[in-house]
């Protein structure tokens, strides 16, 4: 197993007239690590993507793989030079060539015995779990397969960084998370290092070593999936991590710990990140995880059911309080609309953050 390329890049610019599709952008992805950056659609995911294949050119920055420097401003290293390879949404395969023959693709310019080349392609279609459909046309494939291909061709020259591009969008939810656990694996056995751009967070979550989110051309918060999700240091970043729902209140008291908000007539505990007065308007954003219909947890206040989603491991309820709606407080038993409960919300999973009408 070969260790990945150590990927810095510095202060990444790129300019579409007005618009900063990378606004100064610094990233740093270790060896071997496998990079997943989240964001909504527009926040410059495609530019640096495809700045890193040598696709793109900056207007100024910089981009090292190890020592080398592959882009400098507009100056960049060929994409064939490298030592990458791209996997993307759309498969992106030639449809006169086999199966085989577009694995074998990615080999060509390397001098192997034929020996070598043909165990090579075939090494790596059974390692997609398709040794037995090399001779047949991207058309012959379904949507899942032709990705698989293109997985196959990108793992087939043992490159030391893997660029995804959104590669399950096209994919059913099924098929998704088995693809997912694929390239989760195959990555991490071939030891290369990995960026992956996407604006669905559960895969994000369910794919990183780190997740870096990125917002309007830079990245707002980078860390662990658990810092994400667990300690979000902009509102930006929790709220597009998921949320169950957000109540307005008012800051009470202030501890080391967390902080006491005050929603009218309940009193409820949350957490903060970000330094917040006595007296202030503050959004508490409520994490899905920390609902519950538990009568023995803290932090309990009435609400009414309003409607059910059944997700085969149990139920998802929405329900109505005084302060506002919550979605996804799950049970495993369904709990009937109009049904009056109590709702618990775990203070550690509730992150106050000044209200966005008193900034
Ligand atoms: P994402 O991948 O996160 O959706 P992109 O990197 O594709 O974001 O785009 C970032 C911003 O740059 C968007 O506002 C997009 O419209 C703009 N943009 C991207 N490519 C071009 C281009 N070739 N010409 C003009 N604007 C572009």
């Amino acid at each position: 197993m070969k260790s990945g390329h150590t990927i810095n890049i510095v202060e990444a610019r790129k300019n579409y007239g007005a618009l900063a599709a990378l606004n100064g952008l610094s990233l740093d992805i270790k060896a071997g690590q496998f990079t997943v950056l989240l964001g909504p659609s527009g926040s410059g995911k495609s530019t640096l993507i495809r700045s890193l294949a040598g696709i793109e050119k900056l207007d100024s920055g910089s981009i090292f793989f190890g020592d080398r420097e592959v882009n400098r401003g507009p100056i960049n290293l060929a994409p064939e030079k490298r030592d990458l390879a791209m996997v993307f949404q759309d498969y992106a395969l030639w449809p006169h060539l086999t199966a085989y023959e577009n694995v074998g693709y990615a080999l060509k310019r390397r001098k192997l015995s034929p020996d070598r080349f043909k165990s090579s392609i075939n090494d790596a279609l059974a390692r997609v779990g398709l040794e037995s459909k090399g001779g047949n046309y991207p058309h012959q494939l379904s949507g899942g397969e032709q990705q698989r291909v293109a997985l196959a061709r990108a793992i087939v020259a043992d490159p030391s960084l893997l660029l995804f591009d959104e590669p399950l969008s096209n994919l059913d939810a099924d098929l998704r998370e088995r693809l997912r656990i694929e390239i989760s694996t195959l990555t991490r056995e071939i030891g290369a290092s990995a960026l992956y751009i996407t604006h669905d967070q559960s895969e994000a979550f369910a794919l990183a070593d780190q997740i870096g989110v990125i917002n309007k051309g830079s990245i707002e918060q980078i860390g662990a999936p658990e810092e994400i999700y667990d300690r979000p240091t902009t509102r930006f970043v929790a709220t597009f991590t998921g949320t169950a729902g957000i109540f307005r209140g008012t800051v009470k008291s202030l501890s080391k710990k967390g902080c006491t908000i005050s929603l009218g007539k309940d009193l409820i505990k949350a957490r903060h990140t970000v330094d917040l007065a006595i007296g202030e308007t503050v959004d508490v954003l409520v994490r899905p995880a920390a609902t519950s219909f538990s009568t023995q947890a803290a932090n309990r206040i009435d609400s009414v059911i309003t409607d059910i989603a059944y997700r085969g491991r149990g139920y998802e309820h929405a329900i109505q309080t005084k302060y506002g709606t919550l979605t996804g407080v799950f049970d495993t038993i369904s709990h009937a609309r109009g049904r009056k409960m109590e709702v618990s919300i775990d203070p550690e999973k509730c992150i106050a953050f000044p209200s966005e009408a008193s900034q």
